[in-house]
């Protein structure tokens, strides 16, 4: 399927609750891919959002009591009608307030897709105690473990690092696409999470709609640093190339590995 010409023929209207860091570049990077952003966090319009979204995005980033009400609004609205949601736990395990809000999130929203750093995915399996920050405390991305949490919330897992894994449980596919420069930048992993909402609102298939999100974006990062001299630069080639992304170029150089 032509993902990217798909996205911007429906323009899918995207319900972010995000962080405070990751809103603006979040929302510049979906409206780069063709998507149509919106970011609130009031618990009050949550429920609306949620449930007129063609996807809804949930991220723990600067959780505050509203934003974990919003969320359980937006994502129970969401289910109601459909509409695929997305949860990025950042830091899951690393204090008890976000990790009751995100137990709370797994136990009573249906999700499409979870997409976290390694660390954190492997938190959600059991097999590690705590994320310290947002950054990943592992280093080796074990698609063993992301297929233990996609079965176990049965869902489609999209656990980052180096290698990116992205698996239903049954399918799992390696993604070698992106540049090191992403971890030199805040909320390049937000945006990710972010961007896979128009991805899966456009296929039933959430996890070939994971797979080509993940390309499509590594492969942004990949053209961007053609262009960049350092991070600051590299923000603005990121929304550069995401805007100038073609189904074309995500076959081209595409580093799939399918198993
Ligand atoms: P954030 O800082 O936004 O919370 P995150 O920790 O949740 O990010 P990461 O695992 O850092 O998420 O992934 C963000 C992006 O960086 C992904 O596209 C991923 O493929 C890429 N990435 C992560 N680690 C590396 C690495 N060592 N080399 C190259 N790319 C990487
Ligand atoms: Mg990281
Ligand atoms: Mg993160």
């Amino acid at each position: 399927m032509n993902f990217i010409a798909k996205i911007r023929e429906d323009k899918p209207f995207i319900f972010n609750i995000t962080n405070e860091v990751a809103s603006n570049f979040a929302a510049n990077g979906l409206i780069a891919i063709g998507a149509s952003p919106a970011m609130s966090h009031t618990p009050r319009e949550a429920q609306d959002y949620g449930a007129m979204a063609d996807a809804v995005v949930l991220n723990l980033g600067t959780l505050t009591e509203d934003r974990g009400e919003a969320m359980l609004k937006a994502g129970k609205a969401a289910n109601e009608k459909g509409v695929p949601v997305i949860l990025d736990p950042i830091a899951v395990g690393g204090t008890v307030f976000r990790t009751e809000i995100i137990n709370d999130i797994l136990a009573t929203v249906k999700l499409a897709a979870i997409r976290a750093n390694a660390g954190e995915i492997a938190v959600l399996a059991g097999a590690l105690e705590k994320a310290k920050g947002p950054d990943s405390m592992i280093e080796k991305n074990d698609p063993e473990i992301a297929k233990a949490v996609a079965k176990k919330y049965d869902t489609v897992v999209i656990s980052t690092g180096e290698t990116d894994v992205i698996t239903d449980g049954m399918r799992t596919a390696l993604c070698k696409n992106g540049h090191e420069m992403l971890q030199n930048i805040t909320a390049s992993g937000c945006l990710l999470s972010s961007i896979i909402g128009p991805f899966v609102s456009v296929a039933d298939d959430k996890f070939q709609a994971g797979v080509y999100a993940v390309a499509s974006y590594g492969i942004a990062a990949e053209l961007a640093m053609k262009k960049a001299m350092g991070p600051g630069t590299f923000i603005l080639a990121l929304l550069d190339e995401l805007y100038f992304l073609t189904d074309e170029k995500v076959k081209r150089y595409k580093q799939i590995q399918e198993r």
